[in-house]
């Protein structure tokens, strides 16, 4: 049923042109056989409204003014007619003229509306432009010219003769505007175009006819009375609605093959105009108009030609912007920094590649939204603390790059400094306050010719600053070569350490003050490597973090500790320590299953829950996420909580809200010059009130000298832990030292 109703419009076309075919076969210059043509027109008038009421398009005042310049134009000939068949007089002009001229800015109304949604676009406006002059250089010439110079006529009727024309000329050229629009066309639009196609047509076949040879109406009547049922089909064609919204495509128009070829074709209308007069009147050559039309063509060619050119040229720049930026941060990308390091080898200038110490993490545990946004946050903070010159660029996930050209290495390091302090202010990404630490790589670009080369180096010396804990700048040194290759063959050798067992763990007490009895051990990892003899921790430690193997080790520094401190219970009773303090990285932290190892090692090895530490450091914990989590979870158990290391990191006091802790371990640079008074003191102290209103106990680090305890005693310190004390030492040598710890306070 709606089927049948959606293909009315066919049976209307199909009637009209039934209609029209009735109409030729009538006797022609009969009122009756004008009637049924003004009837056609009339009954197409009403179609378009009643259309309009069935479909209500979005804007119907496009139809309406179609529907009146139709109407209009019925009434025009029924003028005609009046005068011809009722006065039987033929005047020229005549009231019907006043009617049919009036019709055309109604259509053109219409059909400016249905231009205007298609957006403007210079490009499709001058298309249409270079169509219109050159079909209006030919009309103007074979049509309009011969009306304007004919003084056979008197003014009035000239003028009114060039109305018809010139309102075609302008018919014509919003015709070429719609045709020229890119895209799809709706059937309802082309529909139209064909009704405006055949009255421009008949015009033009009335225009030619009557100047060149007297008109005798009949066959050129039918164009316009089947522009009359087209124009009411396109109303009744239910893609009509479509055509008050735009097109999908409203981009500028392509330079499409057909459309070069229309455009060529409308270009070389003004020399075609000259060489057919030139060819059949050479005196009668119209100079004037096809030498200003000729002008028109020419300045709206080129028009379009530079505008082209200008969007081929931003196109290109733009790709090649693209090319050499990156797109999360806008920064230059590695191949733009490469270029740019070419720019200044040979000249001092420092480059840096700078990676971001914890990001997997952030990225892994809080997702890519506030990973991408703290690497925007980074690249942000990195062009703020860099000089106008120097460029920023972003070459991978996590690493940045920065070439400070014509500057020298002390210059350089100030700026880096200056980077890795600003980096250590917490960042807020996506509602996450996070803190960032960095590993930076410093070269020269003067000692080589090679940018790639420049970037190795700097590469190199950032994983030493990575190995030696991040947060840090080095410098390329050649000997780092040698290094890097030392760090890699460490690894491997961890592997074989774990297998065959080369790890101890020593011992160092932790002390009361003042009187120096141990209450505590912390457990400090020892290598003993076969041919390297015994490793320190902060060498090989990072290497551990790095490669993953700090997981294994840990597990067997965490099961090892406890089995130790157990049995001092068992065999020391009442003089065993307390407690036996364990570190623990970020990166074992993170292991989903790690809350669940400290449980079944505590319960393994019988130990007492609140007689295990654990020790973790800020940066571990700072940025909440699993390893704030595994944290609350350990302490939960019972197991105390110590924040390792505090003040080297972003000493944060708000985390000792967030964060379950039992202990505040106060780094070693604190006590060092506690002595000489200054800020240090102040500081110390001041993290001794606030650890009491907290109920945190406080663990001084680094104790060498008896004139340091004493301060720290004085400050209201009551534990600390140093050589002082006590070195690390063998399980052995404990008990030992615990027995004779009231001696060492008052020495
Ligand atoms: P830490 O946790 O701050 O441990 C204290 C470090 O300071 C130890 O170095 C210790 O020997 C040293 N120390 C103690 N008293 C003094 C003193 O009076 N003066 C000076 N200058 N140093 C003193 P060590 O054993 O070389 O360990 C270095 C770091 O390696 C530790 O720092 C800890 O962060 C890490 N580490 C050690 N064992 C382990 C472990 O089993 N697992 C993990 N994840 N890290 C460990
Ligand atoms: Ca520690
Ligand atoms: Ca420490």
């Amino acid at each position: 049923m709606r089927n049948a109703r959606d293909r009315l419009w066919l049976v209307w076309l199909a009637s009209g042109v039934v209609a029209t075919a009735g109409y030729l076969m009538m006797p022609y210059g009969e009122l009756h056989t004008e009637l049924v043509y003004a009837a056609v027109g009339l009954v197409s008038a009403l179609v378009i409204v009643a259309s309009v009421r069935r479909y209500r398009p979005v804007r119907p005042a496009m139809w309406y003014w179609f529907a009146a310049g139709t109407a209009t134009w019925v009434l025009g000939d029924l003028t005609w007619s009046y005068h011809v068949y009722v006065l039987e007089t033929e005047p020229f002009p005549s009231l019907a003229d006043v009617f049919y001229l009036a019709a055309y800015p109604m259509l053109m109304t219409g059909l400016l509306m249905l231009v205007r949604r298609q957006g403007r676009h210079l490009a499709g406006l001058i298309d249409a432009g270079v169509i219109a002059t050159g079909v209006g250089l030919v009309f103007w010439s074979f049509v309009m010219r011969p009306i304007a110079y004919d003084a056979s006529t008197d003014l009035l009727a000239r003028a009114i003769n060039l109305a018809y024309p010139a309102a075609d000329v302008l018919m014509l050229t919003l015709l070429a505007r719609l045709l020229v629009t890119a895209g799809r066309r709706a059937a309802a639009g082309w529909l139209l175009v064909s009704a405006v196609v055949l009255v421009l047509g008949s015009d033009v076949a009335f225009s030619v006819v009557s100047t060149y040879f007297s008109y005798e109406g009949g066959l050129v009547d039918i164009g316009w009375l089947l522009s009359y049922v087209v124009w009411a089909a396109a109303a009744m064609h239910p893609s009509m609605r479509e055509l008050s919204f735009p097109p999908a495509d409203r981009t500028a128009p392509r330079l499409t093959g057909r459309r070069l070829a229309a455009l060529t074709a409308s270009s070389l209308l003004a020399p075609a105009v000259l060489l057919i007069q030139g060819a059949t009147n050479p005196a009668e050559v119209d100079w004037l108009g096809v030498g200003v039309g000729a002008v028109v063509l020419f300045l709206l060619v080129v028009t379009r030609m530079t505008g082209l050119t200008f969007q081929v040229q931003r196109q290109a720049w733009q790709l090649s912007g693209l090319a050499m930026q990156d797109d999360l941060t806008g920064l230059p990308n590695r191949r733009m920094l490469q270029r740019r390091i070419h720019a200044v080898i040979g000249r001092p200038s420092q480059i840096a590649l700078l990676d971001l110490d914890n990001f997997k993490q952030v990225n892994d545990l809080l997702g890519h939204t506030v990973g991408d946004a703290l690497i925007q946050a980074v690249a942000r903070r990195l062009v703020a603390a860099t000089r106008p010159g120097d460029t920023v660029a972003r070459i991978g996930g996590d690493e940045f790059a920065l070439l400070l050209p014509d500057t020298t290495e002390a210059v350089g390091d100030a700026v880096l400094n200056r980077i890795v302090a600003l980096l250590q202010q917490p960042v807020v990404a996506d509602r996450h306050q996070l803190l960032v630490q960095a590993s930076i790589g410093v070269a020269d670009a003067y000692g080589t010719g090679d940018p790639l080369e420049v970037l190795r180096r700097a590469d190199v010396a950032m994983y030493v600053a990575k190995n030696a804990g991040g947060n840090r700048h080095a410098r390329f040194r050649p000997e780092m070569d040698a290094h890097n290759t030392e760090s890699a063959r460490l690894g491997a050798a961890l592997r074989q350490a774990l297998d065959d067992s080369q790890f101890a763990l020593l011992y160092q007490p932790i002390v009361t003050l003042p009187s120096g009895r141990a209450v505590a051990a912390e457990a400090l990892l020892r290598w003993h490597h076969p041919q390297l003899g015994v490793i320190e921790p902060l060498e090989f430690i990072p290497v551990a973090e790095r490669n993953g193997l700090i997981v294994p080790i840990g597990a067997w520094v965490l099961k090892e500790a406890c089995r130790q401190a157990a049995q001092w219970r068992r065999e020391l009773g009442a003089a065993a320590p307390e407690r036996v303090a364990v570190n623990v990285s970020a990166r074992q932290l993170a292991e989903p299953d790690f809350p669940r190892l400290v449980a079944e090692v505590l319960a393994d090895s019988g130990l007492p829950p609140e007689s295990l530490v654990v020790e973790v450091t800020e940066t571990a914990v700072f940025n909440g996420g699993r390893a704030l989590h595994a944290v609350r979870e350990i302490h939960g158990l019972g197991v105390k909580i110590a924040l390792d290391d505090f003040g080297t990191g972003h000493s944060s006091l708000g985390l000792l809200n967030t964060c379950p802790v039992d202990i505040l371990k106060v780094d070693r640079s604190f006590i060092e010059d506690i002595t000489t008074g200054g800020r240090s003191a102040v500081i110390v102290s001041a993290l001794i009130n606030i650890s009491d209103g907290l109920d945190i106990v406080m663990v001084a680090e680094g104790v060498e000298t008896g004139e340091q305890a004493r301060r720290l005693y004085q400050l209201g310190c009551r534990l600390a832990q140093g050589y002082h004390f006590g070195r690390p030492a063998p399980a052995e040598a404990l008990p030992a030292r615990f027995a004779r710890a009231d001696q060492v306070a008052s020495a």
